[in-house]
């Protein structure tokens, strides 16, 4: 059976119908938060119940990057090539500079401590945008329970330059997931609430944004079954977006394209490999790739 389900006939240019799912490494609990380094030719990723750090390479396959890891979900590659990590352990984002040393970028806001920051993206001024969610603190499982501090679960944007995150968008119940469109002019944010709380629809949003202001939010898409997690934009500004039945794809419109099916429940993902049109996938236990028609913008 293909693992491919076309919604609209667009879709078929986005696809290799040839190219098969391929299992890249097993044994996870929760894979989460993959990156591309083209620079290294490795995938780094959270296997967050694991407190661990995964690699893979294609010559090496795959291996423990850092453990004890702070409990990392999302990663993203800043525009100095360095590695950028949310931290639910230390409830902070954290970069990691290119002699291995680790920065603290945000921890607090207001004078109390984040919840649990979830995913992160770099916006083409250098502005660090996450969102923070209270997964990481809600049980032991993913980091360490605690009480919120915050009143609210937010986005946060971390300044070119640092500095206090400043709180750009409130209203979810659990932000997650975000990428900008190739432009930079749209923000999306996937709602994860449904996770929790079966009333919380399962959308992304999408926001304007202008200068590092955001203008207001409206549904972008509806991703069932849910809830969406992890997505990226590609360099024509489809949306890929995770679901429980695997990748879903997006047109800018907001249009389902098509799905990819995984056989476990998809957690996030992000294009790679050496020519950038690879599509890597952490699956719950599992990480796969597919070779796709679709490139990062970047
Ligand atoms: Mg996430």
């Amino acid at each position: 059976m293909s693992i491919y389900e076309v919604h609209d006939p667009r879709f078929r240019a986005l696809i290799q119908t040839s190219a098969r799912l391929e299992v890249l490494g097993t044994g996870l609990r929760w894979a989460e938060g993959p990156v591309w380094f083209p620079a290294h030719q490795a995938l780094y990723f959270s296997d967050i119940p694991n407190d661990r750090m995964m690699r893979w390479t294609e010559g090496t396959g795959l291996s423990v990057f850092r453990a004890p890891a702070g409990y990392t979900n999302g990663h993203t590659r800043d525009r100095e090539g360095r590695l950028v990590s949310c931290s639910h352990g230390t409830r902070s984002v954290q970069r990691t500079e290119h002699d291995g040393t680790v920065t603290t970028l945000a921890a607090s806001h207001g004078g109390r401590r984040l919840n649990s920051p979830n995913d992160v993206v770099v916006a083409r001024d250098g502005a660090v945008w996450f969102s923070d969610p209270t997964y990481g603190i809600l049980s032991d499982y993913e980091g360490y329970e605690a009480p919120p501090e915050q009143d609210t679960t937010a986005v946060y944007r971390i300044p070119p330059g640092g500095g206090e995150p400043e709180r750009v968008i409130t209203g979810f119940a659990q932000p997650n997931g975000l990428a900008f469109s190739p432009d930079g002019r749209r923000l999306y944010v996937a709602e994860s609430g449904s996770s929790h709380d079966p009333d919380v629809p399962p959308v992304l949003r999408v926001f304007d944004v202008e200068g590092g202001r955001v203008g207001p939010g409206r549904d972008f898409a509806r991703v069932e079954p849910g809830p969406p997690d992890g997505l990226r934009v590609d360099a024509k500004g489809h949306v890929w977006c995770s679901a429980a039945d695997g990748v879903q794809v997006f047109h800018p419109d907001g249009m389902l394209l098509g799905r990819i099916r995984v056989p476990e429940t998809v957690a996030n993902l992000c294009f790679g490999g050496l020519r950038g049109n690879r599509l890597f996938i952490t699956a719950t236990t599992s990480l796969y790739a597919v070779f796709v028609n679709a490139l990062a913008p970047d």
